[in-house]
């Protein structure tokens, strides 16, 4: 850290305390770079394994791969472990890599500028204190900012409200009639925890998801010993879990014929499950499987049989102070209303909070949806890398294992700009835009983009699919491996300062 007229300077600022801000954390750390600085908002590490903490949180990607390669974890309890395991699990990861002195917690990067003349970010954070950096790596997910539904009356309902990610664990549900909207991978997860609690819950159902059984199960003590002893057999065991997810894309990105055998899995899962008829029709999607992310459950269609569970499937014609009323007009009285309606995963950086040359806000350039180069560097803001940025999420496998690749990508950044002397690295428009036809151009005929249904991993203005990766994780990786300095223009610490609207007059090349 360096002190410049008053205000610490970094060569790295992180935005983000979960994999991504931590997996580039130690990264540096083992580099032995230790100019970094990492500002998370919450007041613990994990990201979205800190705010996430509903009752049933837990991932569905199998732990032995949902973690750092670099920090394999003999100890996982179960294959698929739970939100507060896989926190601890980040947290034993900043204690044993020594980040603590780099965390900034409970600091909320509010607004970031490129100033031109000095080559570097200007970050301000809520309280108004500033910090300077020469490069910003963003880690602060697709799936941070909760999606507040639009439903008339909303804000005039006077029983307690909250949405998933930010669960009232203060408000008892005991013996509450409560409204429960949205089916998602987060309600799958707490409604059948919470419907032995309450006296009533109402589901708002729109669209059913795809459901199939959870191969979850205890990892014993014998197994858990086996892979302190031996990490070649937890590679092995993660190597094979890898290959057994990227084996999906065949169905979803490939072959859209193949989803066939897992659809059937489905149905004789809810047949096996969900005994009534009427509620099976309700419960039994009308797309294609794989086209909403697809959920793991064992719980969640048992507890909808369950008498005081109610599931409701006509909509939502609006909000009363005490109560939903639903598409047929009728009013069913609630004494809570829990959302469990996800993220604003098409447009995760709000407008005002990063602006690069010229002032240009990237909110606004993303109005027609998130566009990068690679998922990480963007036209226009230099020395900006963004983890899980555009079309780097997954609708099959870990995105632990594409954001190690995208912090592979970064180091490189990093290593090539120290040997070459450079401050400024920005990626060319055209090298931008060609890379995203070519995205988009797979994402086509995919389950994703031509399943026939409305999904999150869709911009909601532009259509086109912002979110998801369109093939094999090992593709993106093999794209990332080396830091491609031809993609970029670049300045050298001798070059003199752009003129404002003079972009890429002074620009070089180094290859
Ligand atoms: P989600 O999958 O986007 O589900 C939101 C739900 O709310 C959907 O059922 C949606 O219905 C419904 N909804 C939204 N607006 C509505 C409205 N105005 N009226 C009625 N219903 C409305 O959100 P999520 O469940 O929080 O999950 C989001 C993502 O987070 C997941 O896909 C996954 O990637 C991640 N996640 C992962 C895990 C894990 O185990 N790894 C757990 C939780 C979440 P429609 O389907 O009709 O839009």
């Amino acid at each position: 850290m360096e002190d410049r007229g008053g205000i610490p300077h970094y060569r790295v600022a992180i935005l983000g305390a979960g994999f991504s801000g931590l997996g580039m954390g130690i990264n540096l750390k083992r580099s032995g770079e230790s100019d970094f600085i990492v500002f998370d908002k919450e007041a613990g590490v994990g990201g979205t394994w800190w705010v996430n903490d509903y009752p049933g949180c837990a991932c569905d990607v199998e732990s032995h791969l949902y973690s750092f390669s670099f920090e394999l974890n003999p100890e996982w309890s179960r294959l698929y472990a739970r939100q507060q395991e896989i926190q601890r699990y980040l947290e034993a990861c900043v204690e044993k890599y020594g980040l603590g002195p780099h965390l900034r917690l409970e600091t909320e990067i509010a607004s970031m500028v490129w100033e031109e003349a000095e080559r570097q970010w200007r970050l301000t954070d809520g309280h108004g204190s500033q910090t300077t950096a020469d490069v910003v790596v963003s880690g602060i997910g697709g799936l941070s900012a909760p999606y507040y539904p639009d439903i008339p009356g909303l804000a005039s309902f006077q029983g307690r409200c909250f949405h998933s990610q930010q669960w009232d664990h203060d408000y008892p549900l005991e013996g509450k009639r409560v409204a429960v909207i949205g089916t998602g991978a987060s309600a799958i997860q707490f409604v059948p925890q919470i419907q032995r609690k309450v006296e009533r819950l109402d589901l708002y159902q729109r669209t059913p998801p795809w459901i199939v059984p959870k191969p979850d199960r205890r990892i014993s003590e014998r197994e858990q010993e086996r892979f302190r002893r031996y990490p070649m057999v937890q590679k092995a065991l993660r190597a094979a879990i890898y290959c057994m997810l990227e084996g999906r894309v065949f169905g979803f990105a490939l072959h859209p014929k193949l989803m066939e055998y897992p659809k059937r899995v489905a149905l004789r899962h809810l047949e096996r499950q969900v005994p009534d008829p009427d509620m099976r029709r309700k419960l039994t999607p009308d797309y294609s499987f794989g086209c909403k992310r697809v959920l793991i459950s064992n719980d969640f269609y048992p507890a909808l049989s369950k008498p005081n569970v109610h599931l409701l499937t006509d909509g939502i014609r609006e909000i009363r102070p005490h109560g939903v009323v639903d598409g047929n007009g009728v009013e069913r009285e609630v004494d809570a209303i829990i959302l469990g309606t996800g993220f604003r995963a098409a447009d995760p950086i709000p407008i005002g909070m990063v602006r690069g040359r010229h002032g240009e806000d990237l909110a606004e350039r993303w109005q027609d949806g998130p566009e990068a180069y690679k998922g990480t560097t963007v036209a226009g803001f230099p020395n900006l890398f963004l983890l899980m940025g555009p079309n780097t999420g997954l609708g099959h496998s870990s995105v632990v294992y594409m954001i190690e690749s995208q912090i592979r990508y970064v180091m490189d950044a990093l290593n090539k700009m120290r040997r070459h002397g450079l401050r400024t690295v920005e990626v060319r428009s055209r090298m931008q835009q060609a890379f995203n036809d070519r995205v988009q151009g797979r994402l086509g005929g995919t389950v994703w983009n031509a399943g026939g249904c409305r999904s999150w991993y869709l911009h909601p203005v532009s259509g086109r699919n912002v979110t998801l990766w369109p093939g094999f994780t090992w593709q993106f990786r093999r794209r990332t491996r080396r830091f491609d300095l031809r993609a970029y223009d670049t300045e050298r610490v001798s070059d003199p300062v752009r003129e404002e609207g003079a972009a890429g007059a002074s620009t070089n090349t180094v290859s």
